[in-house]
């Protein structure tokens, strides 16, 4: 087959060769006749080739790098790489029905996302490239999975830059009614069409099993969403206050916590904010607090008002910590750097009139990896601090 060829500037060249998949439209001189999701050879200014990628006529992103190499991109290639996602996953995530099996740039699958539910899959297509494969994909993933379900989650804000619409659909099998995986030995309900990203959050798997560690006393989770933390928390902890703003979030995680036989949870609907001053006007305090709220910063203009967002919630919490009581907090902003949240909680301590000292650094789950040379994969940060 022979390739369609798109031409970018020596600046670009240079990105690539840094180990960078995203080629800017800007960087791009000749799109040549490429069509929306082709497959596409990258040359430098020179013909030189950079490498085979996938195309995008809308984003901003213009070519998401596949391959250093010529490519044909059918389902062979997507079958390989399909099984390498997966011999990674088999090494790190053993112990659990629940993962991420494919993390787009992180796995050299850019754009593509499945998650694993037991026996059903969710995927996303993110770019016009992965979403004219998506047939293909979904017969990959039936050959090595044999799944229930495939489920296209395709309701991402993010492929409205793709031109793509948003949308959610069965690609195979049925959905069936009551899908139950097991993290750290819990079980927890799945909602593949309705929950928030593809179902459950799965990157703070390993967090949660740090939080148990350290937890005991009242606990307070700020934004439980279906209770991941609280329900990790509760055999360590007296009892479990778990706050979130959605009551659709709250229910399934009182359903989480019932179908364990956890009793010590009290599930409340509120604004975390309003919640922390009010604890604090009533003088309550708590042993170990979780913070993990939703990405604040979507973008990079809006990282100023984030770290206010960040400092403001921290500080809440920090004034109502016992002595020797922990904190987890949370960022899952990726234009919030590990070192931008340590400066805000450290800001927030001084503010609080408290000394905190630094437990543990973490991030996300093992089955999202992180490319070194890809900022951009690394986006949860979790800092487990103690109050002295
Ligand atoms: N800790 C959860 C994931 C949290 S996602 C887990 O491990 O599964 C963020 C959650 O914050 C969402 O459930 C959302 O409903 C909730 N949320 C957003 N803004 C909020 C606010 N101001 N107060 C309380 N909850 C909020």
């Amino acid at each position: 087959m022979t390739h369609k060829e798109v031409r970018v500037n020596r600046k670009a060249a240079a990105r690539v060769a840094s180990g960078h998949p995203w080629i800017f439209s800007s960087d791009v001189l000749d799109r040549g006749d490429a069509s929306p999701g082709d497959a596409v050879h990258v040359v430098d200014p020179g013909g030189r080739l950079l490498g085979t990628a996938h195309y995008s006529s809308t984003s901003l992103i213009s070519l998401r790098m596949l391959s250093p190499r010529s490519e044909t991109v059918d389902k062979e290639f997507l079958l390989g790489r399909l099984k390498s996602s997966h011999d990674y996953r088999r090494m790190v995530a053993p112990d659990t029905d629940a993962y991420r099996a494919v993390y787009a740039e992180a796995d050299q699958l850019p754009g593509l996302i499945v998650d694993r539910y037991g026996d059903c899959l969710v995927m996303q297509t993110l770019d016009q490239g992965m979403d004219l494969q998506i047939a293909v994909i979904a017969e990959c993933l039936v050959r090595m999975f044999a799944p229930r379900v495939i489920v296209a989650r395709n309701d991402a804000a993010v492929r409205s830059r793709e031109g793509l619409p948003l949308e959610t659909r069965i690609l195979h099998g049925e959905v069936p009614g009551d899908i139950r995986v097991t993290m750290n030995g819990l079980s927890f309900q799945v909602d593949l069409i309705g929950g928030q990203k593809t179902g459950i959050f799965l990157d703070q798997r390993e967090n949660y099993l740090a939080a148990a560690r350290w937890a005991r006393g009242k606990a307070l989770d700020c934004f439980t969403c279906t209770g991941g933390f609280a329900l990790h928390l509760a055999s360590r902890c007296e009892t479990v206050e778990a706050v979130d703003s959605s009551a659709a979030s709250l229910r399934a995680a009182a359903s989480n916590a019932q179908a364990n036989g956890i009793s010590n949870i009290h599930f409340l609907e509120a604004n975390a904010f309003d919640l922390l001053a009010g604890h604090a006007a009533a003088g309550r305090r708590f042993r170990t607090i979780v913070l993990d709220p939703p990405a604040f910063a979507k973008s990079r203009s809006a990282v100023e008002g984030a770290l206010r967002g960040y400092r403001e919630i921290n500080l809440r919490a920090l004034k109502l910590l016992e002595p020797g009581g922990v904190m987890v907090t949370c960022s899952c902003s990726h234009h919030v750097s590990e070192a931008m949240l340590l400066e805000v909680v450290a800001q927030a301590s001084l503010d609080a009139n408290r000394t905190v000292r630094v437990l543990e650094r973490r991030t996300q789950a093992l089955d999202h990896p992180i490319l070194l040379t890809v900022p951009e994969t690394h986006y949860l940060k979790c800092l487990v601090l103690q109050v002295i």
